[in-house]
């Protein structure tokens, strides 16, 4: 049976847009994943060192046979192919991949964390995901319908089509 995952997806270098579609389509084509849904597209200011530009984040919903380390490391192939390097902590990226949710899986590993540890503090990430999936709650039952009233929407602007490449409306 395949799990039912959710990722993040977020980039501010070389073109976000278009390494977006690309993380898209590579995750299609991952072994045993069919790529079911992919949120809206949100413009999102940059946190992290420095001025850095803004990032474009979205949010898929997967289902994959994968388990949760071997998707890991297949987002961090996809990642790297990209020409993500790892220079400075939460510094600009062409890709950045996450695993937000896995079925109602909690890992809580060095390597990976699951839920995903900061997926209540970032709006860019609850936003895409309780468009697609509003009755979504987290394995310890919390709803994410709540961590969403609870996070501030400042910041973030929807942008008009999926792949418009920063039209907003
Ligand atoms: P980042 O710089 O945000 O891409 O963080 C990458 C590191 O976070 C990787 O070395 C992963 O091992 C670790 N990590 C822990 N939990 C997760 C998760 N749920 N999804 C993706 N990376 C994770």
């Amino acid at each position: 049976m395949p799990a039912r995952v959710y990722l993040g997806l977020g980039s501010n270098l070389n073109s976000p847009p278009r390494q977006i579609k690309a993380a898209l389509k590579a995750i299609a084509q991952l072994p045993g994943t069919q790529l079911i849904r992919c949120a809206p597209w949100y413009k999102s200011l940059a946190i992290g060192p420095g001025s850095q530009p803004s990032y474009i984040n979205t949010v898929v919903e997967i289902d994959t046979a994968l388990q949760p380390r071997a998707l890991l490391q297949a987002l961090q192939q996809i990642e790297t192919r990209q020409g993500r390097k790892r220079i400075v902590r939460w510094g600009p990226r062409t890709l950045d991949l996450d695993i937000l949710l896995y079925a109602k899986r909690s890992l809580n590993s060095r390597q990976l964390q699951i839920p995903h540890p900061r997926l209540g503090e970032r709006n860019f990430v609850l936003q895409p995901l309780a468009d697609i999936a509003p009755e979504l709650s987290l394995p310890d039952g919390t709803p994410l319908a709540r961590l969403l009233a609870n996070c501030s929407p400042a910041g973030i602007v929807r942008l008009v089509a999926v792949g418009s490449g920063g039209r907003t409306d």
